[in-house]
């Protein structure tokens, strides 16, 4: 049983790769139209408002792709982020499912360790992103074959070694990461551009929002995502939705 599955994440990985050539000379658009095509009804997009994420949405509304949007709400999230999702809904019209973490497994959380376990310790951290976060992603994918993200590589040392498409052994399915080679430049050129929605607290110094307590604006000079998670070590930033943090350790 266990071999049929090494046999599998081998098989799809290398599916993978193999898109991965043939999306090198595909532009954003190309990759999200061959995507919705190619996993027709079994492909997700899952949300969380940041700049890249408005590009991406603005796409699927140019092309009115038939791509799920689903969102996490951790419950912590800032009052602009919700701002957002409003003014989202409204200007394009996209139902956007949201997943919420577990009523139960929030309440032993914070009635055993309180409000902000995760400034104690990374396991904490961790163990608030799995409930908050993580969780709540398996359910938003669960039946799909593939989801599209939109990470970039220069967000972080973490994302280094991302690749447009990928096989997600946790979720497994295939991920999709069309903006991963733009910069940030390119991103506001085409946000400006094009009058797409924002958070606002990117005009305040946040240029990666994730949770209200644990993100805060950076310093001019600071890398981007200085303000997320700011009392760890670049290394261990991610919240285990993209599962980069294990791997970029070893480099
Ligand atoms: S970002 Fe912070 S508050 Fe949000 S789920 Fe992770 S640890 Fe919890």
């Amino acid at each position: 049983m266990k071999i049929n599955n090494l046999e599998n994440i081998s098989a799809r990985a290398k599916e993978a790769e193999s898109y991965n050539q043939q999306f090198e000379k595909k532009s954003v658009e190309m990759i999200l139209v061959w995507a919705a095509e190619k996993f027709a009804g079994k492909i997700v997009f899952a949300c969380s408002f940041g700049a890249e994420d408005m590009v991406i949405m603005d796409l699927i509304y140019k092309y009115k792709l038939p791509i799920e949007v689903i969102t996490l709400d951790t419950g912590r999230l800032p009052g602009e982020t919700y701002d957002l999702i409003e003014a989202t809904e409204k200007k394009y019209g996209l139902a956007i499912s949201v997943y919420y973490p577990q009523t139960s497994t929030v309440e032993k959380l914070t009635s055993e360790k309180g409000l902000f376990s995760f400034r104690e310790s990374i396991a904490n951290r961790k163990e608030c992103c799995q409930i908050r976060k993580i969780e709540p992603l398996r359910r938003g994918l669960a039946g799909k074959k593939a989801w599209i993200t939109g990470i970039r590589k220069d967000q972080s040392v973490t994302r280094t070694i991302a690749q447009k498409m990928e096989f997600d052994e946790a979720n497994q399915l295939f991920k999709i990461n069309p903006l991963l080679d733009w910069s940030e430049e390119m991103i506001w050129e085409y946000i400006k551009e094009k009058k797409v929605p924002y958070n606002d607290l990117h005009e305040q110094g946040y240029p990666s929002i994730g949770c209200q307590p644990c993100t805060r604006a950076i310093k001019k000079g600071e890398d981007i995502r200085a303000g997320r998670w700011w009392w760890e070590n670049p290394d261990q930033k991610e919240c285990g939705l993209h599962g980069y943090c294990k791997v970029s350790k070893k480099s």
